[in-house]
């Protein structure tokens, strides 16, 4: 909610911030379970920032990452600046809410999600004290942010460089259970790695063996069989298949779809490919520029894209069939650099539909029709 991921850039002698990278500037949106949500946009435009931030494996600069009810934010700081966060964040707004209110109840039954699931602990406890709330949810911290380590798994797009060269197999795909104390003794270990590489299609008989031993396409096995020994319930799939032979690609999308149906997995599938988005997923995301510009189930976004951008990806999917015409939208010019972008909508710069309006005041997300979302002042739902 509210994502946004600036990294600064550091000049001069004292290496004083000069200048922020906007990678993901206050971006929304969901992931419900089972699904495969696509996240497209050409280079730099924040989806790799944003599958890093998910993992929390880049501090978000602002905004908050709710999985299951839980607000992940406070997890990863220190106790006193969680304490804080939880004071400002829900203590504050719950108080100023039963001011507003006149009850808890009422406070209650505003809210949803994870603040209702905060504000139910806190009214329950509000008679005694806001410490009270605040050593709830810190009690168990380190548990919730190891099950949160555990729960969401990424498959990196290079299959060469994110195994450990120096690693075998067992080492590589066990590492992650024996830490999480899934496995105890070498026994389990060897066992739960054999299954793991015999669910993505590989001998358990390899598991003394090294990355080099392996091609391409079953170094990436090798990938989501480490990611899937911790039975997450999200998989963040960073350009998965990018970097694989066509032929192998279609192998390893086609077992990600397997192994989603037998492991009930969740995916969010970041990628550049639009026939890959198109094969796999259920819902996509398209970003521009850090932020995001259209979003819609799959089918209705590929049959009625509406965003001018969404519509210029479209058209450069080539069609095999020379004798049907396609119209082609060249977009003018390069994408803005993220550091100064431009103002109001960050597309007018190439737009081919720009108004007056568009440079001065950004478009909102807008529910055009149900469940198809678009950042444009022009668009309107009757249009193709
Ligand atoms: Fe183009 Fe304006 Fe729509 Fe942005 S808001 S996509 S510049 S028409």
């Amino acid at each position: 909610e509210h994502l946004v991921k600036y990294f600064p850039i550091r000049a001069g002698v004292f290496k004083r911030v000069v200048a922020h990278v906007k990678a993901v500037d206050d971006v929304s949106f969901d992931v419900y379970e089972g699904e495969t949500l696509g996240l497209v946009g050409e280079s730099g435009c924040g989806k790799t920032t944003i599958g890093m931030t998910l993992l929390r494996l880049y501090e978000p600069t602002s905004g908050r990452i709710v999985v299951e009810n839980e607000d992940t934010t406070y997890l990863f700081l220190p106790t006193h600046r969680a304490k804080k966060y939880l004071r400002k964040n829900y203590i504050q707004r719950f108080r100023r809410l039963a001011e507003e209110k006149g009850s808890s109840k009422s406070v209650i039954e505003s809210l949803s999600g994870v603040d209702r699931h905060y504000a139910e602990l806190y009214f329950d406890h509000s008679k005694e004290s806001d410490s009270k709330f605040i050593s709830l949810l810190l009690s168990n911290v380190d548990e919730k942010r190891k099950k949160f380590r555990r729960d969401l798994q990424i498959v990196f797009q290079d299959p060469y460089s994110s195994l450990n060269p120096r690693m075998r197999v067992k080492t590589i795909v066990g590492e992650g259970p024996v830490t999480h104390k899934l496995v105890h003794g070498e026994k389990q270990v060897i066992e739960k790695v054999k299954s793991a590489l015999e669910d993505v299609g590989i001998s358990g008989e390899y598991i003394y063996r090294f990355p080099h031993e392996f091609s391409g396409g079953q170094r990436q096995r090798i990938g989501i069989a480490r990611a899937l020994a911790l039975s997450p319930k999200l998989i963040i799939a960073d350009e998965a298949v990018a970097a694989l032979d066509v032929s192998i690609r279609s192998q390893v999308i086609n077992l990600m779809k397997d192994l989603q149906k037998e492991h009930k997995l969740t995916y969010l599938f970041i990628s550049h490919d639009l026939s890959v988005i198109k094969y796999i997923c259920d819902r996509v995301i398209v970003m521009y520029l850090g932020k995001i510009v259209e979003s819609a189930p799959k089918k209705t976004l590929f049959d009625n894209p509406l965003h001018p951008y969404t519509r210029a990806l479209m058209s450069a999917i080539p069609i095999p069939n020379p004798n049907v015409k396609k119209e082609r939208i060249i977009l003018k010019g390069d994408v803005p650099s993220p550091i100064n972008p431009p103002s109001g909508c960050r597309f007018h710069t190439r737009c081919f539909m720009a108004v007056d309006k568009c440079s001065a005041v950004e478009p909102e997300l807008r529910e055009i029709e149900p469940n198809h979302y678009v950042a444009c002042h022009i668009v309107r739902s009757d249009e193709k």
